[in-house]
């Protein structure tokens, strides 16, 4: 694997790739890496010449600085998993790097609705700084295929909207949500749970998973209630708990048993903020 820091370094090899005929696969991320992350770089990897993983914990997009100052770092370990993985490249730059002009906004993203639903909504100005660096790495990478992870289900409807907007060529992949055996979502976030938040936190699993069960024609509502009182008796202090057109997001209220819907969750356990969502009825 090659380590890159510097954006011109990086640009100029995969110019090279590129004019060698080599498709250019990319998995940005903010390290702390673990499966579900892997479970990306094994899709490009196998289907890409070139493999792009880039590290960058983006300061734009916490709306919570305590949140990114505590973003766990274990870059040791995560080049060694890249390594493992067969990832060619690793990009890890600084922010000076991502940001010449700094981290103030210059530019602001048209990105419409979806920007102020749910994350949107609880994390104001989130999604303009994921797509700050976003249209950055995209630039700098100018991938064939990139892979996102359905877990960030929101942010892949806001990068889709990104694609457009700057007219990237780049083929969106979104891969399956990776989990533990009992059912939590793979996160870097875990890492900061203690032994009790860890016990509880696959209580938002199973609030999907009673909602995808209990699913049938008219009211949503009571299924909503009964996913908030399953959290609440976790311990969990919930932001959201909705089901949402998979499409728009937009909250349904009773089901035609025909509209496409997708259950999202956001709650926090002992102080750290966990997201979730499954695809109902006709997602997966
Ligand atoms: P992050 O490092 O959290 O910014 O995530 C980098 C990429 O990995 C994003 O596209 C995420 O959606 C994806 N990802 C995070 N967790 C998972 C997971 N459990 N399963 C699959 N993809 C994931």
């Amino acid at each position: 694997m090659i380590l890159f820091k510097k954006t011109d370094d990086l640009h100029r090899y995969l110019a090279r790739k590129r004019n060698a005929y080599q498709k250019i696969g990319f998995v940005p991320t903010m390290g702390a890496l673990h499966e579900g992350h892997l479970s990306l770089l094994e899709k490009s990897t196998r289907f890409n010449e070139c493999t792009v993983c880039s590290i960058f914990v983006n300061p734009t997009q916490f709306n919570d600085p305590a949140d990114f100052k505590k973003y766990p770092v274990t870059l040791e370990k995560d080049i060694s998993l890249l390594e493992h993985q067969k990832t060619d490249i690793l990009f890890l730059p600084g922010v000076d790097e991502i940001y010449h002009d700094g981290t103030t906004q210059q530019h602001h993203y048209d990105l419409g609705e979806i920007e102020h639903k749910l994350e949107g909504h609880y994390r104001p100005g989130h999604f303009q700084g994921v797509c700050q660096v976003m249209h950055r790495l995209l630039n700098i990478v100018q991938p064939d295929n990139l892979y996102m992870g359905r877990k960030d289900y929101q942010q892949c409807m806001v990068i889709k909207k990104l694609q457009a907007l700057i007219d990237s060529q780049s083929v969106l992949h979104v891969c399956a949500t990776q989990r533990e055996a009992d059912g939590l979502a793979l996160s870097s976030r875990n890492l900061r749970l203690n032994e009790q938040a860890r016990a509880a936190a696959p209580a938002i699993y199973q609030a999907l998973l009673q909602i995808k069960r209990g699913l049938q024609t008219g009211p949503l509502a009571p299924l909503v209630s009964e996913a908030k009182k399953l959290l609440e008796q976790h311990g969990f202090r919930i932001d959201y708990v909705t089901v949402a057109d998979s499409t728009t997001l937009d909250e349904v209220q009773e089901w035609d048993g025909r509209q496409s819907l997708t259950a999202l969750i956001a709650a926090y356990i002992h102080e750290v903020r966990l997201i979730d969502n499954m695809g109902l009825a006709s997602e997966s």
